[in-house]
Order: structure tokens, then C-alpha cells, then sequence
């Protein structure tokens, strides 16, 4: 990482995007949410007639396409700090439904329709955040360094603290096409299980997880349609709804440092789509007891990521910062805070509803704001 700021601006940015009310919720919610995009005001209404009032850096409503997400979310400035050599996060908070999934990735149908015709996602109009990401991650980073420039990515879920590969069965699939053998005959796992490590250089890492190197944007989106596939495969074996897990896109630059000609730079961005942040959701086939100990795991994660987010948006220095606390907070001690660039994309419903879930979800956004 390099080592002075990436600007004077602030280190942790809060968008929040309501989504508009979906066809089969017509007849049973009212809208509840007014937004105000020029001033970043949101104001929730309950049925009794009570408000309460929040403002962000920016808000988006049911209206706002995926295009001006980006452009007003500045999610460039995200790009141009990872091709600086800085480290960056971008996640997506809110209870299962709301949007995050279709926020991050995109329309999900279009993923599919990519992936069986064996091209990555294009710049539809559709897409979410992440392909669009890529496309200038690439674009800029190669515009500035040429062939120099490097780029490799991993997938991993984390469910019950626990971490996934969900590149895995990639990974086999392609050692055995080096060595020129068929692939075995077993099924490779689709997401196996990864072990958290620490050492002084790397800090926290997952052992033997897989990285793909990709030479081109679409090479990128491939892997990451995969792994959103595989995801989804894994979650059915694993007997668990995907929106009960988190899962971490992790993007690796490799480049010529400017400061110091010879050297290299390495920056990473981690695109994170959180498990649902509802205490205990609906799902499937599963135990009471099996729910309980889900939602006690998932809102560890999203506790200790809260923690960690409200220390480094506060202004007193020398606080401590609880990495250590979850799986997923140490996987991204090293893109969250110092100098990395963070960005909070806080998703909500506008049914009335779902006030206290709305609730809880602007009242954790704001305290990373
Ligand atoms: P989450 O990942 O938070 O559980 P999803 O992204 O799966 O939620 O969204 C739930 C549903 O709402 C999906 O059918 C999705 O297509 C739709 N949806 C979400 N956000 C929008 C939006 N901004 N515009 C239109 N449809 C949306
Ligand atoms: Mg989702």
C-alpha cells in the first residue's frame, strides 16, 4: 500500500438506495419513504404517522438507475484510488430483499444469460456496481501502465464464520488442463472450506485459496459469474439460503510503483455483498435452532464490522479498532481504515412494513457517516 492519503476527502463514504415498490407488493405496502436527493434527507413514516429524519452523502430512490448510482455514488473515485496503489472497500448493508444483490452484481437473470453464453457481463444498462468497476479498473489502470499492470482475482463466501472458495472447483479444473491431465473424476468441491491464517507480512489471509489471473475485464467478470453460480450451488449443499452468507469479491492490481521506478505496488478492492442484516429471516428447510445460531454467527459479522466502521469514522484518535472480532472484519483489516477508501451502499424497502428493519438499517449507516 502506498503510504500517504488518497485526498483530503472523507475515507468512508455512505450512499442509501431505496428500491422501488416490486409488482407483488402493490396491493399490501405503501410507500414509506420520502428522499430527498439534492440535500442526501431521508424521512421514514410509519402508519401512525411518526417520522424520523437521516442525511447522507447521497440517496437514491426506486427511479434512480444503476448508471447514476455509479456516477453519483462516485465509485470512480473507488477506481482511481485502487490504481493509485490504495486499498478499497465497497459493501452493501441491508436486510435480505432490499436490493443489495441487484445493487452490486445486477439484474440477476442477466448473469446467467452471460454466463451460459460464455461471455462476461457487458455494460448493460442493467448492471450493478461491480462489473462496472471492472470495466474501468481495467480501462484506467491500463491507460496509465500499459502491459505492466496485473491483474488477478479471488471468491469467497463466509457463513458461520466460516469461509468458502467458491472458486475452488475452477482452480482444479484448470491445474489439470496444465498438466495436460483430464480433470478427476470426482466432483471437485464447489466451495470448500478455507482456513483464516496470520502471519507479520500478510497479516490475515485464507489459506490456499484460489486466485485467478485475468487479462481482460470480460476474464474477470467470468470468474465472477462463476463463483456467483457456484455460490448458489454451495448454498444448496450447504443447506443454507446465500443471503444468509457474505460474500467477498476480492480484486488484486499489481503495478509499477511511480514513486520508486524498479518497484511494484499491489492494491486491492474487496466487493462485498453482506448476508442479510434481519435478526432471524426466513429460511427454507432449516431448524429453529439452527436459525438462531445462523443469525447469532451473521450478526457477529455485522456487529463487529459496525464496530469497526463507527471506530474509523470517529474522530478521536488512537481508538481501538476490533479487527479480530469476526471472520469477516479480518479479511478486511487491510481495506478498511489507514488509507484505504470505503463505501457504504445502505439498501432499503420502501414498504411500510418494514419500518423497524429500515430503521436499524439507516441507524447503522449513519453511524459510519
Ligand atoms: P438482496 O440481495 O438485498 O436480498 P436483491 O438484490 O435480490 O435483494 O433484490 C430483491 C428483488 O428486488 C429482486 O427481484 C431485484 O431484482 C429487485 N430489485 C432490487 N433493487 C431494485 C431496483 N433498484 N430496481 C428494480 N428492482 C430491484
Ligand atoms: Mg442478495
Amino acid at each position: 500500500m502506498a503510504s500517504s492519503s488518497t485526498s483530503d476527502a472523507k475515507q468512508i463514504k455512505v450512499l442509501v438506495r431505496c428500491r422501488p415498490i416490486l409488482e407483488h407488493e402493490r396491493s399490501h405496502s405503501t410507500d414509506s419513504i420520502y428522499l430527498e436527493k439534492e440535500s442526501g434527507l431521508i424521512r421514514l413514516n410509519t402508519r401512525q404517522g411518526n417520522t424520523k429524519e437521516f442525511t447522507f452523502d447521497n440517496v437514491f430512490d426506486g427511479a434512480s438507475t444503476q448508471e447514476l448510482v455509479y456516477e453519483k455514488g462516485e465509485f470512480s473515485r473507488t477506481v482511481e484510488a485502487v490504481v493509485k496503489g490504495f486499498n478499497s472497500t465497497v459493501f452493501a448493508y441491508g436486510q435480505t430483499g432490499t436490493g443489495k444483490t441487484f445493487t452490486m452484481e445486477g439484474k440477476q437473470d442477466i448473469q446467467k444469460r452471460k454466463e451460459g453464453a460464455g461471455e462476461g457481463p457487458s455494460k448493460s444498462s442493467d448492471v450493478g456496481v461491480i462489473p462496472r468497476i471492472i470495466h474501468e479498473l481495467f480501462d484506467r489502470a491500463k491507460k496509465k501502465h500499459g502491459d505492466e499492470v496485473k491483474f488477478s482475482c479471488s471468491f469467497v463466501q463466509i457463513y458461520m464464520e466460516q469461509s468458502y472458495d467458491l472458486l475452488q472447483a475452477d482452480m482444479g479444473r484448470l491445474r489439470s488442463a496444465r498438466n495436460n491431465r483430464p480433470s478427476s473424476s470426482r466432483k471437485p468441491a464447489l466451495s470448500s472450506r478455507l482456513k483464516l491464517r496470520w502471519c507479520k507480512e500478510k497479516e490475515f489471509y485464507l489459506e490456499n485459496m484460489s486466485v485467478f489471473d485475468c487479462e481482460t475485464p470480460d476474464d474477470m467478470l467470468h470468474r465472477f459469474a462463476r463463483g456467483v453460480g457456484n455460490r448458489k450451488i454451495a448454498s444448496h449443499r450447504l443447506n443454507m439460503q446465500s443471503s444468509r452468507s457474505h460474500s467477498i469479491f476480492m480484486v488484486n492490481v499489481d503495478m509499477p510503483s511511480e514513486a520508486a521506478p524498479g518497484d511494484r505496488i499491489k492494491s486491492s478492492l474487496m466487493l462485498v455483498d453482506l448476508a442479510g442484516s434481519e435478526r432471524v429471516g426466513h429460511t427454507g428447510s432449516n431448524s429453529k435452532k439452527e436459525l438462531l445460531r445462523e443469525s447469532v454467527f451473521i450478526n457477529q459479522s455485522l456487529f463487529a464490522l459496525r464496530k469497526v466502521i463507527t471506530n474509523l469514522a470517529s474522530k478521536r484518535r488512537h481508538v481501538h479498532i476490533p479487527f479480530r472480532d469476526s471472520t469477516l472484519t479480518s479479511l478486511l483489516k487491510n481495506s478498511l481504515g489507514g488509507n484505504a477508501f470505503t463505501t457504504m451502499v445502505a439498501c432499503l424497502t420502501p414498504s411500510d412494513t418494514f419500518y423497524e428493519e429500515n430503521l436499524c438499517t439507516l441507524e447503522y449507516a449513519s453511524r459510519a457517516s
